[in-house]
């Protein structure tokens, strides 16, 4: 009996470098996580970094952040600005009353 092989099956060692996503410190899904809180302006400065580093260098979260602060602008931009006044309410409610109705066969 020879022990001198004692070590063949432990001799396995993980790579120092697993995370093989590419080149950001950041993965994906904690990236999209953070999104809509960055989306928010509730992260800190360094975490809107952090956030802002991935989706530049990240072609998947990249055009996924484009297009969701696109639609966000676009919500604040019209909505929450000023609250519109009932007057307004009224108006555009008129206005859709008058509008005619789409014919539907
Ligand atoms: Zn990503």
């Amino acid at each position: 009996m020879t022990t001198s092989g004692n070590f063949d099956m432990r001799g396995v060692r993980t790579p120092s470098h697993t995370q093989g996503l590419g080149t950001t410190a950041m993965d994906c899904q904690k990236a999209i996580e953070k999104l809509h809180t960055y989306l928010d302006r509730q992260l800190t400065a360094d975490e809107q970094a952090e956030v802002k580093a991935h989706l530049d260098g990240c072609e998947h979260c990249g055009p996924a952040f484009r297009f969701e602060a696109g639609v966000l602008h676009l919500v604040r931009s019209h909505c929450s600005k000023t609250v519109a006044s009932v007057e307004l309410h009224r108006r555009v409610r008129i206005t859709l009353q008058q509008a005619p109705l789409p014919k539907t066969p």
